[in-house]
């Protein structure tokens, strides 16, 4: 019996593959980058033809680097950079317009103008989300405005849509699967959030016919078989969800007010809500959380839009440092921070602020301030923004945060991480095994696949590399997070 999940990790800068063993070991990684192009200020694209090249050719070499041929793979499954549409011609599969990236932000006029016509509250209502050019519905309305006959030929039904997830299983099923998985699709904002399915309304708001859109199926069960002739084999792909949903499950946050943060670029939290969808009253998003069962679970998700990024910039726009490690040293050489705040507002501010205005500051600056401070405050601003993040769950769900489970490129700092537990007065968990995104998406497939009997089994995979307790005494805690929200206030 086949007992290897191969999963395949579709992200914003590269494609990659692992394959795990049935004690969900990676036993092979193959990892290919791909373009992204800037066409225009704020425009963020990429080619959907590079993307299925590039992971179909890190799937076939994890597999052949693994040794356990396709005869060893009993089920894939996909995670993927979230909200990316792509619009393609259902009878020749190729793409009517290059992939509209997340991060594009060339539809943030249509989302003020709805904005200003009074529709955020329910969107919001029934969508989870907040209206913003970040998600898929107004990216997809773009297309179907700005390509010739692409309306008419949408509403004739000639045209698909998806998300990353969908255009990936449409290739590697030669066209005959056209779905979606529930976390995907609650990043569109065309899914009625509770009821899991297409929303009229909000079709009809953004003007996206029924036609078009994919099936909404569940993150684990077999979706579709993959075709001999794309892959090689024939494989059920048993496990879908985006990035964040799949590190959730991952991190083995299976239950109600478990928390991961992925500390990468940006920031994103994530809080499990069980199986009610949570209203927040803190600007954060409700979203699907990926599950093992069909019955739908529900997750509060919030980011930060510079995390990791501070760090690069450091690096690259001031020389503060040679590398992104170097900031630790730096930031232990001294004490504190002589007083100093960073807060790195470049591209406005995330959750719970939402302020698109806000721009970057250096505050409290004396003359005795020197490079290891400007360090110091700008690797302490990760932690500070995680805080808001988790006060805002805190303070939606009546739960107290018991423990932060982390992962993510910047996680690596020890530095952070202590600082973090210390300004959160809550333990930060960091797993031994980072690649949790990969490890959410096997996890989802190998329970659909029979591989893992259920999520008491995948508990007994979870190794912990270091847990790191809060040692800040609260008053001290209070009075810094004080001088942030201060800091936080000049930037807005
Ligand atoms: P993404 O998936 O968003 O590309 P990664 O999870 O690969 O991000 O993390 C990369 C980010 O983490 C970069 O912004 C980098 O500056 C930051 N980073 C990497 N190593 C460290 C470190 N040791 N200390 C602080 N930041 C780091």
């Amino acid at each position: 019996m086949p007992d290897h999940i191969l999963a395949l990790d579709e992200g914003t800068t590269s494609a990659r593959a692992i394959v795990f063993d049935r004690e969900a070991r990676e036993t092979a990684v193959d990892q290919r980058p791909f373009a992204s192009r800037f066409p225009r200020g704020g425009w963020v694209e990429q080619d959907p033809e590079e993307i299925w090249l590039t992971q179909l050719a890190a799937a076939r070499n994890a597999v052949e680097k693994s040794g356990v041929g396709w005869d060893g793979i009993a089920a894939i499954g996909i995670t993927n950079q979230r909200e990316t549409t792509i619009v393609w011609d259902r009878a020749t599969g190729e793409p009517i317009a290059p992939a509209i990236v997340w991060q594009c932000r060339r539809t943030a006029g249509a989302c003020r103008k709805m904005t200003r016509a009074g529709h955020a509250a329910r969107i919001a209502e029934r969508t989870g989300l907040v209206l913003d050019a970040y998600f898929s519905g107004s990216k997809i309305a773009w297309i179907l405005e700005n390509v010739p006959d692409a309306r008419a030929r949408a509403e004739a039904g000639e045209l698909a849509f998806g998300t990353v997830d969908t255009w990936l299983i449409y290739r590697l099923t030669g066209g005959r699967a056209f779905v979606i998985d529930r976390t995907n699709a609650s990043r569109t904002l065309l899914m009625n959030l509770r009821a899991g399915e297409w929303d009229d309304d909000m079709l009809s708001l953004f003007g996206v016919p029924r036609a078009m859109l994919p099936e909404i199926v569940p993150s684990s069960g077999v979706a579709a078989v993959t075709d001999a002739q794309a892959l090689g084999a024939e494989i059920p792909v048993a496990g879908i969800a985006g990035d964040q949903q799949a590190a959730l499950f991952g991190q083995a946050c299976f239950r109600p007010g478990l928390v991961k943060n992925t500390y990468g670029t940006g920031c994103f939290a994530l809080m499990h809500t069980g199986g009610q969808a949570a209203v927040s009253r803190n600007r954060l998003l409700a979203t699907t959380a990926a599950a093992e069962s069909a019955a739908p679970r529900f997750a509060m998700e919030g980011a930060v839009f510079v995390a990791g990024a501070v760090v690069q910039w450091l690096r690259d726009e001031m020389g503060l440092i040679a590398t992104a490690a170097e900031s630790r040293q730096a930031a232990e050489s001294v004490e504190d921070t002589a007083g100093v705040y960073f807060v790195p507002a470049f591209v406005g501010l995330g959750a719970p602020h939402w302020n698109a205005d806000a721009r970057g500051l250096l505050s409290g600056l004396t003359r005795g301030a020197n490079r290891a401070h400007i360090v110091r405050a700008a690797l302490e601003s990760i932690a500070y923004q995680t805080r808001e993040l988790t006060e805002a769950m805190e303070a939606d769900s009546g739960d107290a945060l018991t423990e932060l489970r982390v992962d993510g490129g910047a996680a690596a700092n020890d530095f952070l991480m202590q600082f973090q537990a210390d300004i959160l007065g809550a333990p930060v968990a960091r797993p031994a095994y980072l690649e949790t995104t990969a490890l959410g998406a096997a996890y989802l497939a190998g329970l659909a696949a029979g591989v893992w009997s259920g999520t008491d089994e995948l508990e007994r995979f979870r190794q912990v590399d270091r847990i790191f307790e809060p040692a800040m005494d609260a008053a001290r805690r209070e009075e810094l997070y004080a001088g942030w929200k201060a800091a936080v206030a000049r930037a807005l």
